[in-house]
């Protein structure tokens, strides 16, 4: 048995939540402690926080139309 001397990554078994810094398995979508979404695992170890573009948007329209209303109510 040789171990490879040429690899320098670090070897992940298991990568952490963004939010609530818990462990969980590297193929884990979902944070088993806090249900968040988790993407893969980032270079510090760190699961990538998925960005929820649905909620994003929503949010994005309600400002737009908050600032047409804005807009057409008092100019
Ligand atoms: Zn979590």
């Amino acid at each position: 048995m040789s171990a490879p001397s040429s690899s320098k990554e670090k070897k992940h078994i298991s990568k952490k939540c963004p939010e609530c810094y818990e462990y969980m398995p590297l193929e884990a979508k979902v944070c088993p402690a806090c249900k968040m979404r988790v993407g893969k695992i980032g270079p510090h170890g760190m699961a990538v926080r998925l960005t929820e573009w649905r909620a994003y948007t929503i949010c994005m329209a309600l400002w737009l139309f908050l600032a047409f209303y804005i807009k057409w109510a008092f100019f």
